[in-house]
């Protein structure tokens, strides 16, 4: 697409966004959204995009303050109360990275992207402005050594690496980005014993694989690189000398030294270009199948001394500031319930897809919300609009701040909704079960800018085809949603800044974004995640930034004007006794794999099916789990599900209640999620808190349910698992019981 047809698309949708005249105070909700919808100006959206991802918004850099700036002057003529929060954080930034190819023959690697001639944002003043490609968090270091290629990383490829009797001590990995959290990989290197880590992008997972490299099309370039943390936030998110607490001028702080999510092998991330170069001279057996990308050449797992790399990070670990925007709409009937909602402002390089595209979302629906209330409208509820800093380092602005105020918080926030980059295609959610009726209400009245018809049906339609196609790739719970027309709500892991809020406190939270027909992934986290690449791949004229505002807008006032903040708990109690069955099975699965591999390794089947060009081994003996005893879970579980039944059941038929009991019931569940926190947190890492949902150690991004119990299993710490079957009981027993007090304010009584 050329620029001229943006320019069009652009004057079209302003015209559309602006032609319905905007007049008195609405009177219901539905003119109220009607209204909303009115003031939502893609047009504008795109004037505030251009703007803010015009330079490198890093943190500590001119950009990214004056971006906070500008965002605090917006809230304010937009007639909300604004206030930029500064927290001082441990960022690490590189002062130098080395990288290069020592044997068989010496070639310099590494070092920034080169620019795109075809986008304008890939100056080379923004190339100077821009920080090195490089992971945040990693170990500084000098090493040469040689090297192997580890596929993804992840756990199962270390089994695979030792099934070939290949060693990583003392090595430097080579791994492709995908499969997991990038974090993962050079934290399971070295707890393997590599010295170093080198992580590529291969064309399989982001490039020419799936799409025309960029700018032909928005895949990943040959000398694109992906930039990111590899702070283990699995551990604790946030400043890495401050957890649990603000990272505020006078705040006790841990040493680096002692800080235990920050890694300790240099790492560096390298273009596919760079990679081709290394891969080349790999020597070894060949890598089949999945464990292989899509370079052109034959893979090899190296590991010999035939080549070597010397590979060095040193960084400046100096303290950073960054700049939370905070901006307020006081509720009138319940000033102290607030209704939260947060994007981050903060990117690696321009940040136009990640994080801007939700960014000026946000601020759109932040323009339109407040002229509402210029016409009269007032929320019932707080609205609070928060623009967080230092997302992508590891979640510090958020993190921070909801630590700061960790207790008026726990107080009074009763939802938090949180979004990230968006793009076009598909509504995804994820969040708290009982707010799956909320977010379908309003996915019901979003129009699809591409087909016209509601968000729901759209997803819905995406849901049932792909399960046609592939049944694996859709699970019994979207499956089950999708055919009961709900949109079904994913369970939240990490990878945005809801989780201080949702697993660290226990406030109920959504996060929501539209996506699947955009190619941000090739351009994700490195320098072409430019306005040009958003406009011609991600969501030319920013139609789902709108759609974004539309879905978000009405969450948000359907929340803040509701009786109370909408919730279906037997929506919540589906979902627990999901995971349940869930855990139960992958008890008996893994026992059974278990006796599967006893048998084999006892007949020498392995020994049988080794190849002489690949030869293997048996994998190591891993015992026989246990069966674990979950049935304080599974009762706690059908308690659940019977206190919610009762519970809905009263508040559908509410109004006939006296205001009194209303206000009652009002208080009982305002805080409810709280009580699946548990004050230990799960094992090892006692700052996530909540006992339903948490990225998983070994996963990152994605969630795990049940994770005390879940992992325990995985993980073969069987006594943990015992343990958390117990602890979890508590917390669901718990959030039973206060949905029986519910239900007995209403007149039920629980079955
Ligand atoms: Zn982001």
């Amino acid at each position: 697409m050329t620029l001229n047809r943006i320019a069009l698309l652009a004057s079209a949708a302003f015209i559309l966004a602006a032609a319905p005249a905007v007049g008195a105070p609405p009177a219901g909700p539905q003119a109220l959204e009607k209204n909303f919808d009115a003031l939502i100006n893609p047009a504008e959206q795109m004037q505030w995009l251009q703007q803010m991802s015009s330079e490198p918004n890093h943190v500590g850099s001119p950009h990214d303050k004056a971006n906070a700036e500008f965002q605090l002057a917006m809230f304010k003529q937009f007639g909300w109360d604004a206030h930029i929060e500064q927290f001082d954080v441990l960022y690490p930034t590189p002062i130098s990275t080395t990288l290069e190819l020592i044997a068989p023959e010496h070639i310099t690697l590494g070092g920034q992207e080169p620019p795109v001639p075809a986008d304008p944002s890939t100056t080379p003043e923004n190339i100077a402005r821009a920080l090195p490609p490089y992971v945040a968090y990693q170990g500084d270091g000098d090493v040469t050594a040689p090297v192997v290629y580890v596929n993804y990383g992840m756990p199962d490829d270390y089994d695979a690496l030792a099934q070939r009797g290949i060693d990583v001590r003392g090595k430097i990995v080579l791994a492709r980005y995908g499969a997991g959290w990038r974090g993962l990989k050079p934290k399971l290197a070295q707890e393997h014993g590599a010295v170093g880590c080198l992580i590529y992008s291969d064309p399989a997972n982001d490039g020419y694989a799936g799409a025309d490299p960029y700018p032909r099309g928005g895949g990943r370039p040959p000398n694109g690189i992906q930039r990111g943390s590899v702070q283990d936030m699995t551990k604790y998110p946030g400043d890495p000398l401050t957890p649990g607490i603000g990272a505020t001028a006078n705040a006790k702080r841990l040493t680096r030294e002692t800080a235990t999510t920050i890694l300790k092998i240099p790492t560096l991330p390298i273009s596919y270009a760079d990679a081709t170069k290394i891969m080349a001279a790999l020597q070894g057996p060949v890598v089949t199948d999945g464990e292989r990308g899509a370079l052109g050449m034959a893979y090899h797992w190296g590991g010999t001394d035939a080549v070597k790399v010397h590979l060095a990070v040193k960084s400046d670990w100096s303290l950073k500031p960054v700049y939370d925007v905070i901006a307020t709409l006081r509720g009138s009937t319940y000033p102290d319930q607030w209704i939260v909602r947060g994007n981050h402002h903060d990117g690696w390089v321009m940040g136009a897809a990640d994080p801007l595209t939700g960014q000026v979302a946000e601020m759109n629906e932040a323009q339109a919300l407040g002229a509402l209330y210029r016409q009269g409208w007032r929320p019932k509820r707080t609205i609070v609009y928060a623009s967080w800093d230092g997302e992508e380092p590891g979640l510090l602005g958020s993190t921070e701040w909801a630590e700061t105020h960790a207790d008026e918080l726990q107080r009074k926030a009763v939802l938090y909704i949180n979004t990230d980059n968006n793009g076009r295609g598909y509504l995804f959610a994820e969040g708290n079960g009982e707010l799956q009726g909320l977010v379908t209400g309003a996915a019901a009245s979003v129009t699809d800018p591409q087909t016209g018809v509601p968000v729901l049906e759209r997803a819905r339609a995406h849901i049932l085809a792909d399960h046609y196609t592939s049944a694996d790739s859709v699970t019994k719970a979207q499956l089950d949603a999708a055919n009961g027309d709900e949109m079904p709500l994913g369970p939240l892991g990490s990878g945005s800044d809801y989780s201080s809020f949702a697993q660290h406190l226990g406030i109920p939270a959504l996060n929501l974004g539209f996506g699947g027909e955009d190619f941000s992934g090739g351009s994700y986290h490195s320098l072409y995640d430019t306005y040009y690449h958003v406009m011609h791949f991600d969501d030319p004229g920013l139609q789902y930034g709108g759609a974004l505002s539309k879905l978000v807008g009405r969450v948000v006032m359907r929340a803040a004007d509701a009786d109370r903040v909408p919730a279906h708990y037997s929506d919540f109690a589906d979902e627990v006794a999901r995971y349940v069955g869930e855990v139960q099975k992958l008890d008996q699965d893994q026992r059974d794999h278990d006796r599967s591999l006893a048998d084999l390794r006892r007949e020498g089947d392995f020994k049988l099916t080794s190849a002489p060009y690949d030869p293997t081994v048996a994998p190591a003996d891993k015992g026989i789990t246990p069966l674990i005893d979950m049935l304080a879970l599974q009762n706690a579980s059908d308690h659940l599900t019977r206190a919610a039944g009762a519970a809905d059941a009263v508040l559908a038929d509410e109004q006939s209640l006296a205001p009194a009991t209303q206000a009652r019931i009002n208080a009982a569940l305002a805080n409810i999620d709280e009580l699946l926190l548990d004050p230990e947190g799960l094992p090892g890492r006692p700052w996530y808190k909540n006992l339903i949902s948490a990225p998983g150690t070994l996963t990152g991004y994605g969630a795990k349910t049940l994770p005390g119990i879940r992992e325990g299993i995985e993980q073969r710490r069987f006594d943990d698992a015992r343990t958390y079957v117990q602890r979890t009981a508590a917390v669901i027993e718990a959030y039973a019981d206060r949905l029986d007090q519910v239900a007995a304010m209403g007149g039920r009584t629980v079955p």
